[in-house]
């Protein structure tokens, strides 16, 4: 159902209706809803109606409100975690890091968050007085993706309400069970009406709602192409842009790396959440001899080879499966052709019988390259490709030859090394001796090139849902001892007279 001005509803009249099958067992409908595109309309003038008052609040008022979002989401933890798991396909054990980052947003943004846009003056200025002030931006759409349905979006919702605006809110159709049950905390939090509400549907409510001429700022999370096509669809128009987007993202293990260490972190880079991580590493870049390669790989596949792949709810399970049918023909369609060497297969499995989108991991060693979209782009699934680099320098050449540029990992015990590659890497994020997949809400994140738009979200969220204002006090009447030069004060006139020599 949709949420408008506080009111849960249907369409009156459909245009279709979203099926929502756990990817865990495709004979399972977890809910069946009807979308219109015509609710945006709606939604959007409940945002503008409530917006203002809801904006002329004190700010520690909204942070208030926020926290107590944080409580409630807090409270149902275990319910959402549990919607999660169902809607896309994730372990319950990391369905539930995904609930409790959730609850975790509340603090920072009301804590941390707030503080970036907080006013600040100027000193030293000609004027008085000379600071920054900052201002909602109005209502704001957030289009979520499915691999993180409630925590990244909730992650631009909660800024946006500190900040003071109205939210129109479109999950991704793959989880629109989880996005209900969200909403739904957020008014036991008591949201006012209309300041948040909820749309589903696919990707042409996802268009009317990018488009509409009464919504100033898109918080976008989701794939390049999409991100395209929204620039694309509001070019003429004024509104703000935050596009989080995808990566191809590499981790780079030097010659003095700790290997069983480096392994690790490149195990659960690659294949956690199967591999659906905007920071997923699809890449690994040994340097040193080919051979090193070679035995990397087969050492990463024996390990790949062993990890659980389970329905998402049964205990022990590493991998559940992918998040739609859609995903798993996407991941089977960008395998690579003969040319890469597979040393380790991927494979569709049925475990317990399920009928479900279940694949296994797969490695690949690219003992050539070409430039093919295996190597480049986005594949977004449980499938790695190690490459060998006879230096630093052909590994970092290597990790920037794709368009995207959001995580690296570097694996090495040594500071300057890291140091180096950190200067080089055109990414958004780099961790050293740890997962590209490791992010912290106290940080920026965001990436380079394809990835974003150079608006991180994270801990700067409240940055892009607000607006700086700057603002000069001058002195409440005239000193007359400060005219411009040209300037001749006529004490009794009814106005200034400019002398035009
Ligand atoms: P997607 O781009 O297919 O969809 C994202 C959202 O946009 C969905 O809600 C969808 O319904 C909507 N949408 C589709 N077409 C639209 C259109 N024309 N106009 C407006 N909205 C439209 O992404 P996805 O498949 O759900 O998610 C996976 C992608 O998200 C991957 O590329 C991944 O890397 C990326 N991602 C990025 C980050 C990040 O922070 N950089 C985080 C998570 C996921």
């Amino acid at each position: 159902m949709d949420l408008i001005a506080g009111r849960w509803a249907e369409a009156a009249t459909p245009d279709g209706e979203l099926e929502n099958r756990s990817p865990a067992d495709l004979s399972a409908v977890l809910s069946r809803h009807a979308w219109a595109a015509s609710q945006v309309d709606a939604a959007v003038l409940a945002a503008r109606e409530a917006q203002p008052a809801f904006a002329a609040r004190p700010v520690a008022e909204r942070a208030q409100l926020v926290r107590a979002i944080g409580a409630v989401l807090k409270r149902h933890e275990e319910e959402l975690a549990r919607a999660i798991a169902l809607d896309v396909g994730k372990p319950l054990w990391e369905a539930r890091t995904e609930a409790q980052a959730c609850a975790a947003k509340a603090g920072i943004t009301a804590d941390d968050g707030l503080k970036l846009v907080a006013p600040f003056p100027a000193p030293g200025q000609a004027y008085p007085m000379a600071e920054c002030r900052f201002r909602a931006l109005g209502v704001l759409a957030v289009l979520g993706p499915f691999n993180f349905p409630v925590h990244l979006p909730n992650g631009h919702i909660l800024p946006a309400l500190a900040c003071g605006n109205a939210v129109v809110f479109k999950p991704s159709e793959v989880a629109p069970h989880a996005a209900e049950i969200y909403a739904r905390c957020l008014q036991e939090a008591g949201v006012p009406d209309g300041v948040f509400n909820l749309v589903q549907g696919g990707a042409r409510t996802g268009a009317a709602l990018a488009a509409h001429e009464q919504v100033d700022g898109v918080l976008f999370t989701g794939s390049w192409g999409v991100g395209q096509a929204i620039a694309r669809a509001t070019l003429g128009q004024t509104k703000l842009l935050a596009l989080e987007m995808g990566g191809k993202n590499a981790a780079l293990i030097l010659e003095d790396a700790d290997l069983d260490k480096a392994l690790y972190d490149t195990l659960f880079s690659a294949f956690v959440s199967a591999g659906q991580r905007c920071t997923a590493a699809s890449r690994a870049i040994v340097v040193g001899e080919p051979a090193r390669a070679d035995a990397f790989a087969r050492r990463i596949a024996a390990l790949a080879a062993r990890l659980k792949v389970g329905h998402p709810l049964d205990d022990g399970v590493f991998m559940g499966p992918l998040a739609s049918e859609a995903a798993l023909l996407k991941f089977e369609q960008g395998q690579p052709g003969p040319e890469v060497e597979s040393v380790l297969a991927s494979r569709r499995v049925e475990p317990r019988g399920l009928h479900g989108c279940y694949v296994t991991p797969g490695v690949h060693r690219v003992h050539r390259r070409t430039g093919s979209a295996y190597e480049v782009e986005e594949l977004f699934g449980p499938d790695l490709a190690v490459h060998a680099a006879a230096s630093i320098e052909e590994a970092l050449q290597i990790a920037n030859a794709t368009a995207y540029g959001l995580a690296a990992s570097v694996h090495t015990a040594s500071g300057e090394s890291f140091e180096r590659c950190l200067r080089d890497l055109a990414c958004g994020v780099v961790n050293w001796n740890a997962p590209t997949v490791g992010a912290s809400g106290r940080l920026p994140f965001g990436g380079l090139k394809r990835s974003g738009n150079h608006r991180p979200a994270a801990l700067w969220s409240t940055l892009y849902c607000s607006a700086p204002v700057a603002v000069l006090k001058g002195e409440p009447t005239l000193d007359r001892q400060k005219l411009a030069p040209g300037v001749t004060w006529l004490a009794d006139g009814p106005a200034l007279a400019v002398v035009d020599e």
